[in-house]
């Protein structure tokens, strides 16, 4: 089996899996999606809210914004120390406090951990009116794709490489991160989980 990158640009990639198969091919892009962990919010608790959203809608809105993910700093939250109560090994705290006439954007958002930040600052949450407020704290943690599809890191899609003959064993895969890792990561880090995997199944079958 062999890679190569054909092309990579800010937030995606493109690479060429030669001397493989339809069933590894189709393993990997499923591994990036499902398996690759990220971080997004995950709980919001409102302390002030009389804008025209209600709470549910603004949480939902806050738990589809990418949020950069330093992975090695930090634990599943059941894996944690603190056996799942949530501390900063396990747990990114976003608070956000604003006063309208504004819109509030994810820029607005400050993290407990400076580089535990949205990946883009400009996506708007809610447009608050003159004597409207929102206050309150979001907590983002580790998760994965098959859970929910905000923990998904990006999308990813792959074809045959000869598309007019559609098969053979070489695959162009196409990986764009939304920005909470970086592509080549995704990549990486599915290939690491599909090895852990194999192991696991070698030992089963023993
Ligand atoms: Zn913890």
């Amino acid at each position: 089996m062999k890679i190569e990158i054909l092309e990579k640009e800010n937030g995606s990639i493109k690479f060429v899996l030669d001397e493989s198969n339809p069933a590894f091919a189709n393993a990997l892009r499923r591994i990036m999606i499902a398996e690759v962990p990220t971080l997004a919010i995950d709980e919001v608790e409102f302390f002030e809210n009389n804008s025209a959203l209600y709470d549910e809608m603004i949480s939902h809105r806050l738990g589809l914004i990418p949020i950069i993910t330093k992975l090695r700093e930090y634990n599943f939250r059941d894996e944690c120390t603190c056996k799942g109560k949530g501390c900063s090994s396990c747990t990114v705290t976003l608070s956000l406090s604003k006063k309208g006439p504004v819109t509030v954007y994810s820029g607005d958002l400050k993290s407990s951990d400076k580089e535990a930040v949205p990946a883009d600052l400009n996506i708007p949450i809610v447009k608050l009116r003159e004597g409207q407020k929102i206050k309150l704290e979001a907590s983002a943690v580790l998760g994965r794709g098959r859970v929910h599809a905000k923990w998904q890191p990006g999308v990813i899609s792959y074809k045959y490489f000869d598309e007019e003959k559609g098969k053979g064993d070489k695959f162009l895969f196409t990986v764009e991160s939304n920005g909470s890792l970086k592509p080549e990561q995704i990549v990486a880090e599915a290939a690491k989980i599909l090895g852990a995997k194999a192991k696991e199944f070698g030992k089963e079958l023993k």
